[in-house]
């Protein structure tokens, strides 16, 4: 860890609000923008029922109000029904976080049954065949479709998530509306995040600025149109912004994540982070993890920022952006956000466009390398 900065969490520390549970790295899918590290967890090293049971218990009293159960594809863990229940009978409210296609109008009714709150489907594009071939699975967006209709007869709100990119940005305007035909009371646009195996294929994936403004402008069209009855998440990509995000809402203030194999983390990418010893939920109490870890404490607050950070009135807004993206594009995660037009290093976000906008011009875009244990090996 870099030793230059004090570590000094700033007390008080709020509880979280927020649970990501992980429950496994399976998945039928093989996105080549996958959230998940390029060391993906085998079935092997999973949490077992009772400790992930025990996690739901801790983080009840240590004040989380959402568990969103994810993965990889959390359908694929045979405990799922059983951990609803139980998020349930703590109070928690639950939120699945699905690609869909290992569901069905049974599991889902016994989903709804045992609890669960909300369902987030996430979609791969509008085009049929252009969804299969981004995920890696065929006749997977006709599946998701017969599935959004079985959430909504469920009684379960739908969340319509489509991860969008180079690839798919210009058929925005039919996700927006195949998002409205599905009955979604939420659509989520969410850019490609570029680490992990979105850096990996970050050429591939990149939008072009005319891309980009085009996008935007289809989105403020569809929130005019559909003020009032479906809400629109959308947030620009960091590479084309002035500022960065306040990623995870900053680090380690209001979500907890925990890794299939029970790594407690600040975020679902700090395990790329390099020097940083993550505790287990296998032998650390969660409420001890987000008290006293002090990977958790590192970077919590604003005494850790350099300058520009250190004297901005963003601070606490942006909470200087996202460490694992100092940390992939410039070796230090206590750097500020490249993203950030002040930082030092923001050029290679330029340089990263401009790669973009020469790929777009080239006939052919590079190969997607698919989010698979071989490819893995290939691309470290
Ligand atoms: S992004 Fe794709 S490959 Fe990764 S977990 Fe989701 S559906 Fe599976
Ligand atoms: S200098 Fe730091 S706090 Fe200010 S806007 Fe940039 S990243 Fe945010």
């Amino acid at each position: 860890m870099n030793a230059l900065l004090p570590v000094r969490p700033e007390p008080p520390v709020e509880p979280p609000l927020a649970l990501l549970a992980e429950l496994t790295h399976r998945c039928p899918l093989q996105c080549p923008y996958c959230a998940n590290p390029l060391e993906l967890e085998r079935a092997a090293a999973e949490l077992d029922t009772a400790t992930w049971l025990r996690v739901l218990n801790e983080a009840a009293a240590l004040g989380v109000l959402q568990v969103h159960f994810s993965g990889g594809e959390p359908t694929a863990r045979k405990d799922l029904l059983e951990l609803v229940r139980h998020a349930a009978s703590c109070g928690l409210y639950s939120n699945l976080i699905t690609s869909g296609v290992m569901l069905d109008a049974a599991s889902l009714a016994a989903l709804a049954e045992a609890g669960l709150d909300h369902v987030q489907l996430s979609f791969q594009d509008a085009d049929a065949a252009q969804a299969d071939r981004i995920g890696g699975y065929r006749n997977g967006h006709a599946r998701k479709l017969v599935v959004a209709r079985q959430i909504r007869e469920a009684g379960l709100p739908l969340t319509a998530n489509f991860v969008v990119h180079r690839q798919n940005l210009d058929r925005l305007p039919e996700m927006l509306a195949l998002g409205q035909e599905l009955g979604a009371s939420r659509i989520e646009v969410a850019h490609v995040q570029y680490y992990g195996w979105g850096l990996v294929n970050r050429a591939a994936l990149m939008p072009s600025r005319a891309q980009l403004e085009r996008a935007n402008a289809a989105v403020a069209q569809a929130r005019a149109d559909l003020r009032g009855r479906i809400t629109i998440d959308y947030v620009v990509p960091d590479y084309y912004a002035a500022r960065p995000k306040a990623c995870m809402g900053g680090w380690a203030r209001r979500i907890i994540n925990i890794t299939p194999a029970g790594l407690a983390l600040p975020c679902h990418a700090a395990e790329t982070l390099r020097g940083f010893q993550w505790p287990s939920v296998r032998t650390v109490p969660l409420g001890a993890v987000w008290r006293d870890d002090p990977g958790f404490a590192r970077f919590r607050g604003t005494a850790w920022m350099p300058e520009p950070c250190r004297s901005c009135d963003q601070r606490e807004v942006d909470w200087g952006g996202c460490r694992c993206q100092a940390f992939a594009l410039t070796g230090d995660a206590a750097a500020t956000d490249p993203a950030c037009a002040l930082s030092p290093s923001h050029f290679m976000m330029a340089d990263a466009v401009a790669a973009a906008e020469a790929e777009a011009a080239a006939a052919e875009a590079p190969e997607l390398v698919y989010r698979r244990i071989r490819t893995a090996a290939l691309v470290k």
